[in-house]
């Protein structure tokens, strides 16, 4: 017998490894199929590293660890918290914002008990889902009416298939957004059954580009928000409230895909140049669009503000029904609507807005907080390890506020044993999740996004990772 085969020998049945008392035990706390699953996958792997000519430890024990990792990883879920130490607020890829204590509780009353959601408590008759949040939208945006979609996508999708199906729709060159996640204003057009009529130039825009463009097959004027980019130099383009104005003259709808829906104004907190909702509606344009996880901090969803009888030909549209906001979205988003009647507490209690306008000098000892953690004592480096605390920027991120350069502070992590690529690696593979920033050599933990919950067990999985180095 040759090495391979007395290998291949000593690979144990499934019903050998049933009889054994560890096992016994994870049947007694696992089900059935996940021991099972994790024991052929355990052994196929042995058999295939035999086959490829290796030596896998093949004793019991060994065994059953690979067993019991398998059963481990088939019984977490694959979606789950993690830190974001990237300190991009509106990260679209570690799920946007995160919800306001009163959007979870609200999340959780409405969840499990039934609610009153498509019935009317007044006349005990079949009621709207949507005629939950109107008020308060009316309320804080000041439009006359308002629908809240699944998510912007679908509410840009919803009104351009509602006003313009088979008819032309306006809209600036300069304007024609991607957003990541291959939203692209030209592809929503197309699927929406709108013709799009581009005018103006990449850079310039004027007021006679939309009125020398203007026809008896034209049904909307739509300005789009460049949410994740912007043009300077020689540049120009319409303000919402003169397109309002042609729509209004022709008699022609206008509307402002808004991207962010920002609905405080971020200018008086230093921040230019992102428009809010209240404002364009001010503006006299028909309807806005806007997301409900970007500025706004709420759940994923998009929100449709404006004239009453557009809203009331959305209602109607049978796309609608197959866009429609869920109950526990509708839940959190009434509840994060309702902190913006007291601006002061959205901007406390809505971690988007908290996060985004918090004092430096918090950050910079969250930074000197996890800083410290890490070493155990106070600043001072441990052995070949190289930890500093020092201001850098953040960024909004959600294509909101391209060009704004938030000053943070971050701890950043250097050592001679491992390269900053491994210890990116080690964090972003372990439990929990780090994801952090790499710059010049260094994993940077930028303090404004990782929250005073997580102080802890981010140095715990800092240092932990630290020790695996050589
Ligand atoms: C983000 C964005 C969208 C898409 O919104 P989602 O809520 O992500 O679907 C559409 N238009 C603009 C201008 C945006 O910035």
């Amino acid at each position: 017998m040759n090495e391979r085969q007395r290998l291949l020998s000593q690979i144990p049945s499934v019903d050998e490894l049933l009889k054994l008392k560890t096992v016994e035990g994870w049947l007694k706390a696992y089900p059935r199929g996940v021991v099972l699953t994790a024991i052929r996958h355990t052994l196929d792997i042995k058999r295939a590293l035999i086959l490829a000519g290796e030596t896998p430890e093949m004793t019991t024990g060994a065994i059953l660890d690979k067993i019991g990792e398998s059963i481990k990883r088939l019984s977490t879920y694959r979606l789950r918290p993690l830190i974001n130490a990237t300190g991009i607020i509106i990260h679209t890829n570690l799920g946007r914002s995160l919800l306001s204590k009163r959007a979870i509780e609200n999340i959780c009353s409405i969840s499990n008990r039934y609610s009153n959601l498509e019935y009317d408590l007044s006349n005990g008759k079949r009621g709207k889902r949507y005629s939950h949040i109107k008020e308060i939208l009316r309320e804080i945006t000041g439009a006359e009416d308002a629908i809240v979609v699944n998510n912007n996508a679908a509410a840009v999708l919803l009104s351009l298939n509602t006003i313009a199906k088979g008819k032309e729709v306006i809209v600036s060159r300069g304007e024609l957004v991607e957003i990541g996640g291959s939203f692209r204003i030209p592809d929503v057009m197309a699927s929406s059954g709108a013709v799009m009529r581009e005018v103006g130039t990449t850079n310039k825009t004027h007021l006679r580009d939309y009125e020398d463009a203007v026809n008896e097959n034209t049904a909307l004027l739509l300005k789009v928000h460049t949410s994740n980019y912007r043009i300077i130099g020689f540049t120009a383009d319409v303000p919402v409230a003169d397109i309002a104005a042609i729509g209004a003259e022709r008699g022609i709808p206008t509307m402002f895909d808004l991207g962010s829906g920002c609905l405080i104004d971020l200018s008086r907190y230093g921040i230019d140049g992102e428009p809010n909702a209240r404002d364009i509606i001010k503006a006299g344009v028909d309807i806005v669009s806007f997301s409900g996880d970007k500025l706004l901090g709420g759940p994923q969803g998009g929100v449709i503000a404006g004239k009453k009888h557009i809203i009331e030909r959305l209602e109607k549209n049978p796309l609608t029904r197959a866009l429609r906001i869920d109950k526990l979205t509708l839940a959190a988003l009434e509840a994060t609507l309702m902190e913006y009647r007291d601006e002061q507490k959205a901007v406390e209690n809505i971690p988007t807005l908290k996060m985004l306008l918090q004092p430096i000098k918090e950050i910079k000892n969250r930074a000197l907080r996890i800083a410290k953690a890490i070493k155990g004592i106070a600043i001072k480096d441990i052995e070949g390890i190289d930890v500093d605390v020092f201001q850098e920027y953040s960024q909004a991120g959600g294509g909101s506020l391209p060009e704004a350069a938030l000053p943070t502070y971050v701890v950043s992590i250097r050592t001679a044993g491992l390269t900053v690529n491994t210890i990116e690696e080690i964090l972003r593979t372990g439990e929990p999740p780090v994801i952090v920033r790499i710059k010049d050599d260094a994993a940077l933990f930028d303090a404004r996004t990782i929250q005073d919950a997580e102080v802890g067990e981010l140095a715990g999985r800092i240092r932990s990772a630290l020790r695996d180095r050589d």
